[in-house]
């Protein structure tokens, strides 16, 4: 069990200080007993933090490359150094299973600072080649040189959602301190405790002071208030889609940049030549990763009518072979969903599936745990496209079963959706496969696994959301381009 009550507080300015608002409660999702208490922040709070990181950027954005590379060289060591100590703690703020918690929820955090410690040394700046210019009324003719140079936005408020608190918000401060930003983190309120020791880890190795501020709190205040704060020029946003809508809408006022990573409904085409390990494997992890709390699972099947059969019942039995249960437990597979307010809105959306029509394969409304947040895996077959379990995200252990006959159908279903951040196709014939995958209207496509690669864009397409992040693209994402000419 983690640490229980220690004294959790914000970094402003170089101050640790406590919520102006007074504090609230963290639950164990397994459990529901209270972990600890956090912060909750007042309006005064976050208008502190913009403001320290307001001050702190001209500062920063002058340190060299080197510099920076090297502070965030340290925060990764640092953070794998204290690893051990944190992986229980994130466990119990998410009621991540043992294996999703020490495999992903720090390390991938960790691999995000070395890559972005090698991305601060990156030069995205563009020479052009020098243009002649006639003499005009407003200049004499001259031969132009142009430099387009890559600046960072200034401050940053990322505020992440609660599925991978510290991997979320390590993907949106590395990439922005590597060039020059500075950054107000705002976790989701459900799990902030290990995002809290990330920023003690920050300050312990020298950033410094005002170059990384956290605010947290259990109101969605704290986010807007943050996103309507002058000193903020830019919000990297990760979370649902309609909330991503209204950030949208107040950065507007102040002309914030903005990044989106929002929700997913990720289609998943299995062709009629399809290798069905593969598929059946790659499906299963809607179940075993994280209760399904992934925005990029692929939840929305659409087989072709000829494997149909064959494939629900090759994902019944897979489904019915998971193990719900204690997260700290070495053998569960299927851990709780993060709160009491998720798994209603979870069972909301397979009892609308059995009201419009869908067969009810896997029934996991009730997995037999006595406590803690639980829903098990559950698979709806025989849907259509219409039926509100394949067009809305569920964000659970839910997979929804759509039979296809043509592949322009299958292309037609897979595009006929408000999403598109990450799809798949599985297919035995793999140029046909890339074929389909090509015409498939989302920012990533996977073909026969749903496996990633790091340094390919990640973004989405429709209310997926807006702009890229990702191996390169996310050191773009945080910088505005300037140019420079002169007379050569
Ligand atoms: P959420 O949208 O409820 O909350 C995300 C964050 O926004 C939290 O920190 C929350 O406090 C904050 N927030 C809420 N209202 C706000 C407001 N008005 N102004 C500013 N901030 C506000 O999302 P969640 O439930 O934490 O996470 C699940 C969602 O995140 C799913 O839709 C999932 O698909 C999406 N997600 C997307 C990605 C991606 O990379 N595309 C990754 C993970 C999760």
């Amino acid at each position: 069990m983690a640490d229980t009550r220690t004294d959790y507080r914000q970094l402003i300015g170089g101050e640790w200080v406590p919520g102006g608002d007074g504090t609230y409660e963290i639950i164990n999702p397994a459990t529901e007993q209270v972990v600890t208490e956090a912060p909750e922040a007042s309006a005064a709070d976050v208008a502190a933090a913009a403001a320290a990181a307001a001050e702190a950027f001209p500062a920063w954005s002058r340190t060299t490359p080197q510099e920076r590379a090297a502070l965030l060289a340290a925060a990764g060591a640092e953070l794998a150094k204290r690893t051990p100590e944190l992986i229980p703690l994130v466990i119990s703020e998410t009621g991540a299973t043992s294996s999703v918690g020490s495999l992903m929820q720090i390390p991938v955090a960790i691999s995000r600072f070395d890559r972005y410690a090698r991305g601060a040394l990156e030069d995205l700046s563009r020479p052009l080649p020098p243009q002649p210019i006639g003499t005009t009324p407003l200049a004499a003719g001259a031969l132009m040189g142009g430099l387009a140079r890559k600046v960072p936005v200034g401050v940053v408020a990322c505020i992440a959602p609660y599925n991978f608190p510290t991997t979320s918000m390590v993907g949106k401060i590395a990439p922005a301190l590597a060039v020059g930003c500075t950054v107000v983190m705002k976790p989701a309120p459900q799990d902030p405790l290990c995002v809290i020791e990330l920023a003690k880890i920050l300050d312990d190795v020298g950033f410094p002071p005002g170059v990384v501020n956290i605010v947290t709190g259990g109101r969605a205040e704290v986010g807007a208030n943050l996103v309507a704060d002058r000193n903020v020029d830019m919000v990297s946003f990760t979370g649902s889609s309609a909330v991503g809508a209204m950030i949208v809408a107040a950065g507007a006022p102040t002309m914030k940049r903005q990044l989106h990573e929002l929700g997913g409904k990720g289609a998943c085409i299995v062709m009629a030549d399809a290798d069905m390990d593969k598929a059946v494997g790659g499906i299963a992890s809607v179940w075993a990763f994280h209760s399904g709390q992934i925005c990029t699972a692929p939840t929305r099947v659409i087989v072709h009518r000829s494997r149909y059969d064959e494939l629900v019942g090759r994902l019944a039995e897979a489904a019915r072979a998971l193990k719900v249960g204690d997260p700290l437990d070495a053998a569960t597979q299927v851990g709780p969903v993060i709160s009491g307010v998720q798994r209603s809105r979870i069972l909301g959306h397979i009892e609308a599936g059995i009201a419009e029509g869908a067969e009810l394969v896997v029934d996991g409304r009730d997995p037999g745990m006595d406590r803690g947040y639980y829903v098990g895996p559950t698979l709806l077959a025989g849907c259509t496209n219409a039926m509100s379990p394949v067009r809305e995200e569920i964000f659970g252990p839910v997979v929804v079963v759509v039979p296809y006959d043509t592949d322009d159908e299958a292309i037609e279903i897979a595009n006929d959706s408000d999403y598109g951040l990450f799809s798949y196709v599985f297919g035995g014939d793999t140029p046909a496969a890339f074929e389909v995958a090509k015409q498939v209207r989302s920012g990533r496509v996977g073909i026969n696994s749903v496996q990633t690669h790091h340094e390919t864009p990640f973004g989405g397409f429709k209310m997926s959301g807006i702009g890229r992040d990702g191996g390169t693209w996310g050191l773009d994402a945080y910088t505005e381009w300037q140019s420079i000419i002169w007379p050569s």
